[in-house]
């Protein structure tokens, strides 16, 4: 499996992914991902499984495509878009190509 790139663009901010390996918790529960717009940072929590990492950089990528379109989608909402952008990407690697060339 790839790597996970060290920055992504986000509506034209470029966001650090970094993969802190100090546990964060908030609220006693585990975070999986989390992004900061002041920052321009993402950060993602080690140990996740491959797939399920996948899924939590595009939970937060989502977060940002928000933040930065003035959009306003509830957690719910960027839960479902995440999974099923990453498996659509994933399972139709022509289409990747197609609308990034
Ligand atoms: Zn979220």
């Amino acid at each position: 499996m790839a790597e996970m790139p060290a920055t992504v663009m986000i509506c034209g901010y470029p966001y650090r992914i970094e993969t802190p390996t100090v546990d964060s918790f908030v609220n006693g529960k585990f975070v999986d991902g989390s992004i900061s717009y002041h920052d321009l940072e993402i950060q993602i929590a080690s140990k996740q499984q491959p797939l399920f990492e996948r899924a939590t950089l595009m939970h937060e990528i989502m977060h940002g495509l928000a933040k930065h379109t003035g959009t306003t989608l509830s957690e719910k909402q960027i839960e479902a878009l995440a999974y099923s952008l990453v498996t659509l990407l994933r399972d139709n690697p022509d289409l990747v190509v197609y609308l990034t060339n």
